[in-house]
């Protein structure tokens, strides 16, 4: 935990539902572990807490060999992909249960938002 500085991950953010629209801060995608999606990794604008969620493909008809081959370098870049990525809302999942946080919520703030920029991570 010593790594690059980077703010405070605020633990008394209170959770809320908030929708804070286009992060400008870079999120980083890289494949998941075990092969079957991909991890998608950033610092929550909120609480500025680490968020990582990880996107599962590999259901039948979902174009799984479309994204995992453009993330691999392979292919180019589908448009379909990136863009879906770009256009699907992220939940914080910072890990931190927040005040007020609901039992039935992912451990987080609550913050959603929209990723505008998205880095490969490859796949170190
Ligand atoms: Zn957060
Ligand atoms: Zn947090």
């Amino acid at each position: 935990m010593t790594r690059a500085p980077a703010p405070t991950h605020d633990f008394t953010v209170v959770y809320a539902e908030e929708d804070l629209g286009p992060a400008t801060a870079p999120f980083t995608c890289r494949p998941a572990p075990a092969g079957n999606g991909i991890v998608v990794e950033g610092e929550c604008p909120r609480c500025h807490g680490r968020t990582r969620t990880e996107y599962r493909h590999g259901l039948p008809g979902t174009g799984t060999k479309g994204l995992l081959s453009w993330l691999a370098g392979r292919s180019p870049a589908p448009e379909d992909d990136a863009g879906a990525l770009v256009r699907e809302v992220h939940f914080c999942e910072c890990g931190h249960p927040h005040p007020n946080l609901p039992p039935d919520a992912p451990a987080g703030c609550g913050a959603s938002w929209r990723i505008t920029t998205l880095l490969d991570g490859g796949t170190a």
